[in-house]
């Protein structure tokens, strides 16, 4: 007896292309509005859910139509309308930055499974990076449960799809996983690329730490390259750690270079440099990789 797996596919191809991105695109804006909520209060150890929104300098609750994401911010002049205060440019950033990945992930996914997945990964990365920019820590709120969630992906999406989806499986199956299911060499995978993340970089840390005597890497560095690395295979996980080293160098260089300090324990936070690398190698790190391999061929 066969036993096939349907699922049902609903039918998204009488709507236009373009207005898709754009509707995904203001989701995401509206999203980005609650991930504001969530990057201030998170690491503050409130609740995300209640209250609703308020100002974080007079506490009164935004009404609605003051919440409407960057449009509100513009209209207001940047204040809050009761107190006149200066709301922080992150605010209406993270709406847009948000709104516009969204768009961004829906014109490269299209209408298809992979776009709510990586959705919620690159959602997850935002928070990340903002959280790491404002307090310097990588919550194990957002990492233990990411973890979890690449391995689910690892395995929900190559079934739903039928195809290997993951950057590393096809040629996993060609190589050591030869003769798995799909389903079970992607899982193999995320393995592979949770150690290439993770592991990595705890070596990375370690090993500094020994030279030096100085703690480099916080273990929540370690725990989101896990699940980075799980979620992008070995190879994207390789090129990610690449873009993240490059750019918090060049930063770091930068901001050394503009307060004449030339301290090299300045802490920058890594965490926002490897999340800039993650969105960079989802969107474009299939066609890099293939580019580079082509160079050998
Ligand atoms: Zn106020």
């Amino acid at each position: 007896m066969h036993l096939s797996l349907t699922v049902l596919q609903p039918d998204f191809s009488l709507i236009p292309a373009p207005f898709f991105y754009v509707a995904i695109g203001v989701i995401g804006a509206i999203i980005g509005s609650f991930l504001n909520v969530v990057i201030h209060r998170l690491p503050r150890e409130e609740s995300i859910v209640f209250p609703n929104s308020r100002c974080p300098s007079c506490g009164t609750a935004i009404a609605f139509y003051d919440n409407i994401p960057v449009f509100s911010y513009a209209v207001l002049g940047g204040r809050c309308r009761s107190c006149k205060t200066y709301i922080s440019a992150r605010y209406p950033a993270v709406e847009l930055l948000t709104g516009l990945l969204w768009a961004a992930l829906a014109m490269h996914d299209g209408m298809s499974w992979a776009l709510p997945f990586d959705l919620i990964f690159v959602t997850a990365i935002l928070v990340l990076i903002f959280i790491d920019a404002e307090h310097m820590i990588l919550p194990n709120a957002i990492t233990y449960p990411g973890i979890v969630f690449a391995l689910v992906a690892r395995i929900t999406l190559p079934l739903l799809l039928r195809q290997p989806h993951f950057d590393d499986v096809a040629m996993l199956l060609d190589g050591p996983f030869e003769g798995w299911p799909m389903w079970a060499a992607s899982l193999g995978g995320a393995v592979i690329g949770g150690l290439a993340g993770g592991g990595s970089l705890w070596l990375m840390g370690w090993l500094w730490e020994k030279l030096r005597g100085v703690e480099a890497m916080g273990l929540g560095d370690v725990k989101m390259m896990f699940m980075v690395g799980g979620y992008l295979g070995w190879r994207l996980t390789i090129l990610n750690i690449f873009v993240a080293v490059l750019s918090g160098s060049v930063t770091g260089i930068v901001v050394m270079a503009a307060k004449g300090d030339r301290n090299m324990q300045m802490l920058l936070p890594f965490g926002i440099f490897l999340g800039i690398g993650a969105i960079a190698a989802l969107l474009f790190g299939s066609h890099i990789v293939e580019w580079y391999a082509g160079q050998f061929r």
